[in-house]
């Protein structure tokens, strides 16, 4: 029986682990993976604060555990396969048993759409990426692609464009999804050049990326030489275990406003799961210890604290 549970192991949970613990909670945190969620995917995070030379994902990520088990926090792990936020105390359902705990913060991200091309996932960090804004200056006066077509492709291609030599926007439609506010944008960027009706068919690749094989819509394909190739297709948020429990918007994101609460008192969410409108990790940070402010202020009103 612990005061909060905290349901993932990113940022946004580890935070909330840490401020829980130290307020003096009992919290235990619950990951089916190693620490640190998706920057883990990272070699290179240079815009979290406090490290001068930059960090990598996974040392971040123990350093976050190491930071809250200081102060007590558990770390269970398990994957979380139900739960039961009615009931009281609340009640979660991991694949080697039962927690019982009086608040829950759910903290379980987001993650990428991915193309499911073959080595994509060996590639990443050697040429293929999905965040433009956290590793975009690795390609400073290179050649780079973005695929896809709604806001994030595009908010991607012109961030690129500023950084890089040239970008190809590569999108399997004639026209973007993207909303008109970027379209003149684009249009203008000098060094954005449009590959329409196109699909990656493959990675080209030594050690690192070296190119893609586009097929065009009429069957024909080419070859494009890039340093670098963004993928930016969507992003999921982690909630299928909520639907019908937590509000979710259209997307699947967790409604909750800055205070992390849900339609459920007592149950908080912190971090990329959230609707939010930047998703980073000092975003889900900050999300996660004002989880932990909320839900012990929720403990104390309860008389539980
Ligand atoms: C390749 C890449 C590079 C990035 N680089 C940067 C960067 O340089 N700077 C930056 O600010 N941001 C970067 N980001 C974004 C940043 O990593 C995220 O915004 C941040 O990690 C979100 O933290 P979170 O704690 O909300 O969720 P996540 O990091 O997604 O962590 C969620 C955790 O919950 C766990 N989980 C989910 N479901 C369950 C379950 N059922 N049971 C148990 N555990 C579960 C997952 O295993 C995961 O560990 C990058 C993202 C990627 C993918």
């Amino acid at each position: 029986m612990y005061d909060l549970l905290v349901i993932g192991g990113g940022p946004a949970g580890y935070t909330a682990a840490l401020s829980g613990a130290r307020a003096g909670l009992r919290v235990a945190l619950i990951e089916q993976l190693s620490p640190g969620g998706q920057m883990t995917e990272t070699q290179q995070i240079d815009n979290y604060p406090g490290f001068d030379e930059g960090v990598d994902g996974f040392t971040l990520g123990f350093k976050m555990q190491a930071g809250a088990e200081r102060f007590g926090a558990e770390t269970v792990a398990a994957q979380v396969l139900s739960v039961d936020f009615t009931a009281s105390p609340k009640r979660v359902v991991t694949d080697s048993g039962a927690l019982f705990a009086r608040a829950v913060v759910v903290a379980t991200g987001a993650t990428h759409r991915h193309l499911g091309l073959a080595e994509e996932a060996a590639l990443l960090g050697k040429g293929v990426g999905y965040c433009a804004a956290c590793d975009g200056m690795l390609f400073r006066g290179k050649t780079v692609a973005v695929v896809g077509g709604g806001n994030s492709a595009a908010a991607d291609a012109l961030l690129l464009s500023k950084l890089c030599k040239e970008v190809y926007l590569i999108h399997r439609r004639d026209t973007l999804r993207a909303e008109k506010v970027y379209h003149t944008p684009l249009a203008q960027a000098e060094n954005i050049h449009f590959k329409w009706n196109a699909t990656v068919k493959a990675l080209l690749h030594g050690d690192k990326l070296t190119g893609v094989l586009l097929e065009n819509k009429d069957g024909t394909e080419e070859t494009l030489a890039l340093d670098g190739l963004f993928i930016s297709i969507g992003r999921t948020p982690v909630t299928s275990l909520f639907r019908g429990i937590l509000d979710l918007d259209e997307e699947g994101y967790i409604i909750a406003g800055e205070d992390t609460k849900t339609n459920i008192p007592g149950v908080f969410a912190a971090g990329d799961v959230r609707k939010k409108p930047f998703r980073q990790i000092v975003t889900a940070a900050a999300d996660g210890a004002v989880a932990a402010y909320f839900a012990e202020a929720y403990l104390a009103e309860q008389g539980e604290a």
